[in-house]
Formats: structure tokens, C-alpha cells, sequence
């Protein structure tokens, strides 16, 4: 049995191929519906919604070699590992495949599966296939973990060196098996979408074509289009890779065929886009070593100090896009209106609310994730305190983004700041950036926000607040 997770997907998926590898008399998989994990984990609906439907399309893919998928509903946790041990019996499998998740809830429930299947002579299979190098296999010469990225990508490159990222193939037509399909449900209960399906199109095949795309069509610009946010000039691959819908291992032999071969020398489009998946990497491998970050601790521990402010008018404004700072309220509404926001703006607008505003950046975190289509704990968990500066290599805490020259700089003729606050069109360029500059009459016959903060004085506030931890005080 493969008990399939965050691994959607035929093509290049270890544990499948693996079980495949191994199994003579057919296969059968196996996934399991688990809202109260998801509730608890802050899912959202978005992407609950995406898995189901890229589900319906690996379900399809299954059937097509003769593998039956079961789907399995439990009401907590806790149920899980009973669960798995009944399909498996049920189905008559002795063994269980799955490929390994790195969060500690992820991987404490698997210990509980492992426990509980193997007590009862069902052997079970897990595997390294989340990531392009295991965590084990980056350590420090001390054997100690990183905890900046530029040397811990020096250590990353030789590692997958040595490891290479061949790909593996879809299983072929297996045994028939006296197993029934079960029905993907069309969604569960608490998790509706709020996004049309076309926004992002589930499948394999979708997948892979969309990665072919940037690859020839983006990628070769990648390093200096990659900030822009009115342009497409990155993959928006980070919802099939956080479903598993595309491998990581995909992903860099796309990079390594339009770059003779090499990931991490020769064209700058694709070793930049390639070092953004050791990013990727690099936040999974943070969570197995510093295991407490994925139960909303601080990686700096003195940072837990930090005066964070209680602000639920600004905190709600925020999350609303009524800032009155066009570019983060442009990057916040994209949030919402898409599921997914532009890299450089998660930057911009996880620092406007922890640094300007000085919200504790948990209530961003969390908020990221109720939306993101891509909500990815390592991912999110990595950002958040990067911008807050209470992470794994974060920005010093004097670094606040200026709000005004991100705008400048990274949408200059104010192109995605009209799509998204469709309200400023008719206003200046010089007051999208500088919306000191918006006048009341203007505000007045657009309705747009006034300033939560004035930026300058909230930059001094924040880095009163950090510089207090610094002196010790
Ligand atoms: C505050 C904050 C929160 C974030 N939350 C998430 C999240 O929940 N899920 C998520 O996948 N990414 C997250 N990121 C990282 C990054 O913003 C997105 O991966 C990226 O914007 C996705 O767009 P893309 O697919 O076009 O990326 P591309 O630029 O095309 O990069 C390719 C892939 O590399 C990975 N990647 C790129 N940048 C990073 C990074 N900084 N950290 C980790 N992986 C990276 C993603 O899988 C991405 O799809 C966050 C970043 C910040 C600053």
C-alpha cells in the first residue's frame, strides 16, 4: 500500500515507485481525509480544495495502472495510525509506503503509524522524496546544522552532487488487485474554496506543462525579472510543489537541460531559480534540526521578548488591504483575491506588520497560511521570522523595508498596484509611492485608506523595540 500525502503525483514519486519496485501482486494506495489536523494546522480552504482536485486527477492516473485508491475519513489525529493499519489489513497489504514529512506533527504521527502497523507484522517504508537532499545529508564539519543559507547551499550543491536528482518513472500497469476505488470527495466540510478552479488547474499533466513553460519561456530571465511583481517572471510552481503535484528532482532537470547540465554554475536564470529550491530545502532541513520552530517558537530565543503591540484595527487593516500603503495593500488583496502573493511582497508586507505595525509576526503567519494555496510550514515558518528578524538567518533587526522605495524599485510604473487596488488608476505615480501625497479630497472620491503609521517614526519604534533586547534590557 502507498499511502499517499503531500506527494500527488505518478510521475517521479519514491515511495510509489518503490512499492512498485517491490510488490508482485498489485498495489493499492491510500489517502487519508483529516480535518481536525488541517483546522489545526491552519490550512486553507484554497488548498484543501487543491488537493482534493489534484486527488481526483492522481486517482485517475492510478486506475489507469490497475491501483485502486481508498480514501479514508477520521474524525482526529489521533485516529490516524488505527486507520492506516485497518486499510492496510483490509486491503490485505503487509507492507505501507509513504514518503517522509519533515513538520514534527507529521512526523510524530508517522512514528504512531510505524508503531502501530509494525506491532501488528505490517512493515513500513518511508523515504527522502520531499526534499532534492535529505536533511541527514547537510551537516557542518563539526556535524552541527546551519543556520545561515549561503553556506549551508555550499554544502547543499555538493551533496546533490553526489546524490544526483535522477527521476524516477510513473509505476507501470500493475496486477489487478479485488480492491474498490473509493470516491474523492468533491470537498470537505469547512474547507470551501474560495477560488475558481481555473486560478489553479490541477493534474500531473498540468503541472508538468506549466514548469516546461517558464523553464523556456521565463527561466533564462529569471535573475532579473524575479522581483517584479507585475510580471510573470516566476514559475508560480509553489502550490503544485507544496502538494507534491511536481518533485523538487523535476524541477532541477528542467534548470539543468537549459543550463548544459549544471544546477549550480553557468546561466544566471537557471542557478538563481536553483538556489531559491535550496531555500525550499533549507527550511525543511531547519524544522528536523530545530524541531521547536514548528510549534510557534521564536528560532531566537531572546526575541520571545520583543513588546509585540496589540493592534487588532491596524492587524485587521492589514489583512484587509486598507493599509493605505498602496503596494501592501496591492500585495495583500492579491493574497486574498488569488491565494498566492509575489516573493517580494511576502517580504514587503510580513516586515510592514511586524516592523511597522510591530504585530507579533505569529498573527501573519497564521493569517499566510489560512489563504495560501502554497501554505507550506517550512516555507511560511522560514519567511515570517526572516522578515521579523527572530529567525534562521534573518535580516538584522535595524533592516525595515521603506515601503515607498519597494515600490519604486520593484513596481516603478505602478502596474501592479492598479491591477489590485483598482481604486488608485487615476492617481499619480509619485503618490502610489509616496501616498503621504494622496490628499484628503482624493481620498475622500476614491475611499481609499489613510496611513495606519507614518513609516518613518514606526522604524524608529521597532528598532527601539529590538535595540531594548540587544542592550539586555
Ligand atoms: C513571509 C513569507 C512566507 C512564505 N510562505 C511560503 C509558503 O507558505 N509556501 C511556499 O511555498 N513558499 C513560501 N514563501 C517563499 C516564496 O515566497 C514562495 O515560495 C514563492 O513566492 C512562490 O512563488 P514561485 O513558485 O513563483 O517561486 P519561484 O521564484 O519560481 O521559485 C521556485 C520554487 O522555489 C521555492 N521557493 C522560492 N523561494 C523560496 C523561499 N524564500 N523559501 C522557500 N522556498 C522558496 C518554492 O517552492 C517555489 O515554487 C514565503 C516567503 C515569505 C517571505
Amino acid at each position: 500500500m502507498v499511502w499517499f500525502r503531500r506527494d500527488l503525483r505518478v510521475h517521479d514519486n519514491t515511495a510509489l515507485d518503490e512499492a512498485a519496485k517491490r510488490s508482485t501482486d498489485g498495489l493499492v494506495a491510500l489517502w487519508v481525509v483529516s480535518p481536525a489536523e488541517w483546522r489545526a494546522h491552519d490550512d486553507a480552504p484554497a488548498k484543501v480544495d487543491f488537493w482534493l482536485r489534484n486527488l481526483r486527477a492522481l486517482a485517475a492516473e492510478l486506475a489507469a495502472r490497475n491501483i485502486p485508491l481508498r480514501v479514508v475519513a477520521v474524525e482526529k489525529a489521533s485516529e490516524v495510525p488505527a486507520a492506516v493499519l485497518r486499510e492496510a489489513r483490509a486491503c490485505g497489504c503487509d507492507a505501507v509506503h509513504w514518503n517522509r514529512e519533515y513538520e514534527v506533527d507529521e512526523a510524530r504521527r508517522d512514528a504512531r503509524v510505524t508503531q502501530t502497523c509494525e506491532a501488528e507484522g505490517v512493515t513500513v517504508r518511508s523515504y527522502d522524496d520531499r526534499v532534492a537532499v535529505p536533511p541527514e545529508d547537510v551537516s557542518t564539519e563539526q556535524g552541527g546544522k546551519y543556520t545561515v543559507f549561503t553556506p549551508f547551499r555550499r554544502r547543499w550543491y555538493k551533496a546533490l552532487a553526489q546524490r544526483g536528482f535522477a527521476l524516477r518513472p510513473a509505476p507501470p500497469v500493475q496486477p489487478p488487485v479485488a480492491v474498490e476505488s473509493t470516491p474523492v470527495p468533491a470537498r470537505v466540510e469547512g474547507f470551501a474554496s474560495p477560488l475558481a478552479d481555473a486560478l489553479w488547474p490541477a493534474g500531473e499533466a498540468y503541472a508538468q506543462a506549466r514548469l516546461a513553460h517558464f523553464a523556456d519561456a521565463t527561466l533564462a530571465h529569471y535573475h532579473t525579472q524575479r522581483d517584479l511583481p507585475a510580471l510573470d517572471g516566476t514559475s508560480a510552481l509553489s502550490p503544485y510543489l507544496a502538494a507534491g503535484v511536481l518533485s523538487v528532482r523535476q524541477c532541477l532537470a528542467a534548470a539543468a537541460a537549459r543550463n548544459e547540465g549544471f544546477v549550480d554554475v553557468g546561466a544566471s536564470g537557471p542557478v538563481t531559480w536553483v538556489s531559491e529550491l535550496a531555500w525550499r530545502d533549507f527550511y525543511q532541513h531547519v524544522m528536523v534540526a530545530f524541531p521547536w520552530v514548528c510549534k510557534g517558537r521564536a528560532f531566537k530565543a531572546d526575541t520571545e521578548a520583543v513588546a509585540w503591540r496589540r493592534d487588532p484595527d491596524g492587524f485587521a487593516r492589514w489583512c484587509e488591504g486598507r493599509t493605505g500603503y498602496p503596494l501592501v495593500d496591492a500585495a495583500m488583496r492579491q493574497l486574498v483575491a488569488t491565494g498566492w502573493m509575489h516573493n517580494r511582497l511576502r517580504m514587503v508586507t510580513a516586515m510592514f506588520l511586524s516592523k511597522d505595525l510591530l504585530v507579533d509576526w505569529r498573527e501573519g503567519e497564521r493569517f499566510f497560511m489560512r489563504h495560501l494555496v502554497d501554505g507550506d510550514l517550512g516555507a511560511n515558518n522560514g519567511g515570517w521570522p526572516w522578515s521579523a528578524s527572530t529567525g534562521t538567518d534573518a535580516q538584522p533587526y535595524f533592516r525595515v523595508f521603506n515601503p515607498s522605495s519597494q515600490s519604486r524599485r520593484y513596481d516603478s510604473d505602478g502596474a501592479f498596484i492598479r491591477r489590485f487596488v483598482p481604486e488608485l488608476a487615476t492617481v499619480s505615480l509619485a503618490a502610489l509611492h509616496e501616498p503621504e501625497r494622496i490628499t484628503a479630497e482624493v481620498r475622500r472620491l476614491t475611499g481609499y485608506a489613510p496611513r495606519v503609521v507614518d513609516h518613518d517614526a514606526a522604524r524608529v519604534r521597532a528598532i527601539e523595540a529590538f535595540k531594548g533586547l540587544a542592550r539586555g534590557a
